[in-house]
């Protein structure tokens, strides 16, 4: 039978996460029965009121749900149920998500703050951290700087040598979560008494420790964004968990593991708001008819809908990526900055189109749609930005496009494994080395399916446009144009695995073929932006502007679409 969305996207009234194991499942349905018995009339006064959220912490901590879900099994002593399971961080992601971006903002950098110290070789840090994590503690992530941003090579974190083998650190950190709560703060700086990359740390600090001075919460939220200082905080020998290019490393393979999560995090948000959006406009009579008689809502309404679907198709592969990979297999690298700055860009969009639909209603205080429009902003934002993940990105282009390789069959992975790889990833570098199966497989599979077929002729285009008119080094040097590149880039790798998991689902084909006309459409928008960079020579604004083409256009499948929306009308509202 084939798969409609309807199936696959969250919904707290029917979710039954059976292809998990026991606890898991419990520990899913125990949180959405505690945000749903909590009720929407205080998810929104105490977002509104930026209440912290003591209680939800509360409430992880007697379930034990992140001590479960993120300790590894290394760590785990014995306790069946604890490993780090990429497979149910995304389905909590989603969950959390879903409930508002400030409670998965709480556990993303707890995430975080825990990649350093599972990566770490210090057996005292590794099992203090498992202690904390069993006793309820959270974590923080103590990597960003205010002078510095995505800078992080010029840390002004310095540790002093204590002439005893540890160090006196110094200095302050910004926009770190967590920070007034985390007795697990992973911090990065630099030794004063050693020049250039050799003189990085990671170590392991406390929140409650008397030399950590919170200063501010730098945002008006819930959420505690922090800004701390370290004044002669004392690091012993056996609180560093990194030193040297291995920290670098460390901090690049923690952004690696936790930006993951964004993705989900932002499908949580998109389905919220999509059911709330649609029971409204449903329901409101206008001009005697319900809003959703126009073409025009009934468009925007198939655009998020596929939209959303898209981006959970993608993330559900990318997770069998992330899972497999090994030291031989690194294409997580790349699949990985795409659920960052697209599947959180496409949240952003999918919102925005329900925001059109429902107007005024969208900013009413009883509206999730109010947060969901508030926060969805910030999710490309957490980790890099779009533009320094799009560089990244970059990377990997020529290999992608122009030296595939042969892998035995990646399959999808929902069991129950520790996921151990991903701390010991190695070093960040020879990314260009990565290699990646035939792009036009997947294709190929669907070439009958109009939309997909023309998308597939516009990604042929592109390579083509590559291949017949490289950009010079100078172009390549302006970052401008390179972005540019690099968005209709990541259309190309997004679509793949939007195609790759379309057929393990056995997606239903007509919400398939809206699917690739809605990336007909963005792949034209950004051939024209393409076309319009003052660093275009002429041969390529000319092959830019020969990738711009319609979407195969059939109103009987648009119509067919538009009732799978319809249908959802209603079928989940949170309680008062
Ligand atoms: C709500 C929130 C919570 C956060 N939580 C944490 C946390 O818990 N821990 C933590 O360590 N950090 C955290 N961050 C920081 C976040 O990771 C940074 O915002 C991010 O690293 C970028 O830094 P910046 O915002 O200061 O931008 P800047 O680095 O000042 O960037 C300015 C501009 O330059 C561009 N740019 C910079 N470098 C490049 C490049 N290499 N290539 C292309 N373009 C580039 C950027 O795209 C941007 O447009 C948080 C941020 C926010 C907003």
């Amino acid at each position: 039978m084939t798969t409609t969305p309807a199936s696959l996207f969250f919904n707290p009234r029917t979710y039954d996460p059976k292809h998990f194991d026991a606890e898991t499942a419990r520990l899913l349905r125990a949180t959405i029965d505690w945000f749903e018995n909590r009720g929407k009339e205080k998810l929104l006064s105490d977002y509104f009121s930026h209440v912290w959220y003591a209680d939800f912490l509360e409430f992880q901590a007697r379930e034990g749900l992140f001590a479960t879900f993120l300790t590894t099994a290394a760590d785990a002593h014995a306790s069946p149920d604890k490993r780090w399971d990429t497979s149910r961080i995304a389905a909590l992601s989603e969950v959390l998500g879903f409930y508002g971006l400030v409670y998965w903002y709480t556990w993303q950098v707890t995430i975080l703050g825990l990649g350093p110290v599972w990566q770490s070789d210090t057996a005292s840090v590794r099992a203090r951290v498992a202690q904390l994590l069993a006793d309820g503690g959270v974590g923080a992530f103590g990597l960003s700087e205010r002078e510095h941003g995505a800078d992080i090579y010029s840390t002004d974190l310095l540790l002093i040598p204590d002439g005893d083998g540890g160090y006196l650190a110094n200095g302050g950190k910004y926009y770190i979560g967590n920070g007034n709560v985390a007795r697990i703060v992973s911090v990065f700086g630099r030794r004063t008494d050693v020049e250039g990359p050799d003189g990085y740390v990671f170590f392991a600090a406390d929140s409650r420790h008397p030399s950590y001075q919170l200063v501010q919460n730098v945002v008006p939220s819930q959420m505690y964004v922090s800004e701390f200082r370290l004044v002669d905080y004392p690091v012993a020998a056996e609180d560093i968990m990194h030193a040297g290019e291995a920290a670098f490393s460390a901090a690049l393979n923690t952004v690696n593991i936790g930006k993951f999560n964004l993705c989900f995090g932002g499908i949580g948000i998109a389905e919220h708001a999509l059911y709330e959006t649609i029971t409204h406009a449903h329901k409101r009579i206008l001009y005697g008819e319900p809003v959703t008689k126009f073409g025009h809502i009934r468009r925007y309404f198939v655009d998020a809908y596929t939209r959303l679907t898209a981006m959970k198709l993608f993330s559900d592969r990318a997770v069998d990526y992330f899972r497999t990979a090994n030291p031989d297999d690194r294409r997580y690298l790349l699949f990985n900055p795409i659920t960052k700055m697209k599947v959180t860009t496409e949240a952003e969009q999918v919102v925005a189109l329900l925001a059109e639909v429902a107007a005024a209603k969208g900013f009413e205080k009883d509206q999730y749609l109010t947060i969901a429009s508030n926060d969805v902003r910030g999710r490309p934002k957490l980790e890099g930005t779009v533009a320094v993940n799009l560089a990244l990105i970059n990377k990997f282009m020529p290999a992608y496009l122009f030296q595939p390789q042969d892998y035995p069959p990646v399959p999808t992975r929902t069991d129950p494994a520790d996921d151990e790889f991903l701390f010991r990833q190695g070093s960040a570098r020879g990314l260009a080395k990565v290699r990646f199966h035939d792009w036009r497989l997947a294709y190929a599979r669907f070439a009958a399916i109009g939309n997909v077929a023309a998308f597939t002729a516009q990604a042929e285009g592109f390579a083509a446009l590559l291949a017949n008119a490289p950009p010079a080094p100078e172009q390549l040097a302006e970052q401008d144009f390179t972005l540019a590149l690099g968005e209709l880039f990541t259309l190309i790798v997004y679509g793949q695995l939007i195609a790759e998991q379309a057929e393990i689902i056995d997606l239903d084909a007509d919400v398939l073929d809206e699917i690739f006309s809605v990336l007909v459409r963005d792949f034209s928008a950004l051939a024209v932006a393409l076309h319009g960079k003052a660093a275009c020579t002429e041969q390529q604004r000319n092959a830019a502007l020969a990738l711009v083409a319609a979407p195969r256009a059939d109103q009987d499948r648009f119509d067919r679409v538009w009732q799978q929306v319809e249908s959802l009308s209603g079928t989940y509202e949170m309680r008062a």
